[in-house]
């Protein structure tokens, strides 16, 4: 089929920025290009029907970071590398929350807390650590450390994050919950840490949020188009896609995080499934807020007073690098052993399980995302690492910087 005059001049007309993939990181990026420059023309390219990868698959937190991931962090990547990886995931939650107003993206500030097994599984052999980590081979946090590693995190974060100050002085970012940790109803838990600048939200809410919020701005989003292939030349880039004709744009910005070496092979992302699932509603289920344990590996949270819970990639990391967006047996009872066995108070019985789905996360060697030049005229913005709900914001930004460059 042809395209018509019409089209010729419209859909298909020359961009000055072709973004692929309408997910957090496409849509705030034209978010801001649009604000910017609003003479811009610029068309998102998306294969779904609908957004189609992890941003609005996730589990809805607004977080930046758990005690024992950032100290894990520290360990892996440097003190400086953590609060830069932070920083970013802090100040995209700010803009979120400057853009849009709470009830549009049903966020709440209710709390993120991170939950600790004890001591005394610590010391067991690696891959034994507890029954919940059963395979694994995360060692466990020693939660002797967790008065003082709470103080240093308070003492580096509060200035390099610029926190909310009373009287002059910085309030402290986490504190010791473990009091609580009987008024919540979990077992086999010894110590509880609570971060009170984290929140949750609706994901999709905020992604039809920005759609909205760019398409009244004259953003092009074209839904079902598959990008195949692209062409880099002196003036711009050539697009190929499902569509009955090529794109022809100035620049190109791939966004397609966990699909990204699809079309940029060397890349090092590789796609990692995260799975999810929603309880029934729960009588007096007695906490509000967002959950993290085994270094943000598992997080549960509530939703009205169902209960949404996610992760344990770490119990079959293998299978779960994968595109396929089915759910596994072997993720799914770990998880159903992990509510019984420890969020939900003892002698529960146990809900019926509504809604499982899966969503594809980013990830590589290093927690950083890839925001940088390809070839002439192409760029890519990926690897979101499991946390583009709080970075996209920020790598936005910086992509669009780098593209003015
Ligand atoms: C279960 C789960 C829990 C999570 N929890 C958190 C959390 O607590 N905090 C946090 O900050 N983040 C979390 N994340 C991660 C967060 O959701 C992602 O980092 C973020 O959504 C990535 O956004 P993105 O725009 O980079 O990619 P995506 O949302 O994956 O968007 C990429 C889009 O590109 C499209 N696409 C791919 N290839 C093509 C192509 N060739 N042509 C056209 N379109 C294409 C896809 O269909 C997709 O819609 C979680 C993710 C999952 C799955």
């Amino acid at each position: 089929m042809a395209i018509s005059v019409w089209e010729q001049s419209t859909y298909f007309a020359p961009k000055d920025l072709v973004i692929v993939g309408c997910g957090f990181v496409g849509l705030w990026t034209a978010y801001e290009a649009i604000h910017q420059n609003p003479k811009l023309q610029i068309t998102i390219l998306e294969r779904g029907t609908i957004p189609s990868g992890a941003s609005t698959r996730n589990a809805g937190f607004s977080c930046f970071g758990s005690v024992s991931e950032l100290m894990s962090d520290i360990q892996l990547m440097g003190e400086a590398a953590m609060l830069e990886t932070v920083k970013m995931r802090y100040d995209g939650l700010q803009r979120i929350q400057e853009v849009f107003k709470a009830k549009e993206i049903e966020y709440n500030q209710w709390g993120g807390y991170e939950l600790f097994e004890g001591k005394k599984t610590v010391k067991s052999t690696k891959g034994k650590a507890s029954k919940i980590n059963k395979g694994t081979n995360a060692e466990l946090y020693d939660i002797s450390k967790l008065e003082s590693d709470i103080a240093y995190l308070n003492k580096i974060l509060a200035p390099a994050l610029k926190t909310p100050k009373k009287n002059g002085k910085y309030l402290p970012i986490y504190t010791n919950a473990s009091k609580d940790i009987q008024k919540l109803g979990f077992q086999g838990i010894e110590a509880l840490a609570f971060n009170q600048l984290e929140g949750q939200l609706n994901s999709a809410k905020l992604v039809l949020a920005l759609q909205k919020a760019v398409q009244a701005k004259g953003v092009q989003i074209l839904f079902g188009t598959e990008v195949q292939k692209f062409k880099s030349h002196k003036k711009g880039v050539t697009i190929t896609t499902n569509l009955e004709a090529p794109l022809e744009t100035k620049q190109f910005l791939v966004c397609t995080n966990g699909f990204a070496k699809q079309l940029i092979p060397g890349l090092d992302v590789v796609p990692a499934r995260g799975q999810v699932f929603v309880t029934e509603p729960i009588k007096n289920l007695k906490f509000k807020g967002c959950f993290h344990f085994d270094e943000g590996y598992y997080y549960f949270r509530n939703l009205g007073n169902r209960l949404l819970l996610g992760g344990a990639r770490n119990a079959d990391f293998k299978n779960e690098k994968t595109y396929s967006l089915e759910t596994s047996a072997t993720i799914q009872k770990v998880l159903e052993d992990f509510m019984m066995q420890r969020i939900l108070p003892k002698g529960s019985k146990k809900p019926i399980i509504e809604l499982r789905w899966s969503g594809t996360m980013g990830i590589g060697s290093i927690k950083k995302p890839i925001i940088e030049q390809v070839q002439p005229n192409v760029y890519c913005a990926v690897r979101m690492s499991g946390m583009g709900v709080a970075i996209a914001p920020i790598v936005a930004k910086k992509a669009l910087k780098l593209m003015k460059g």
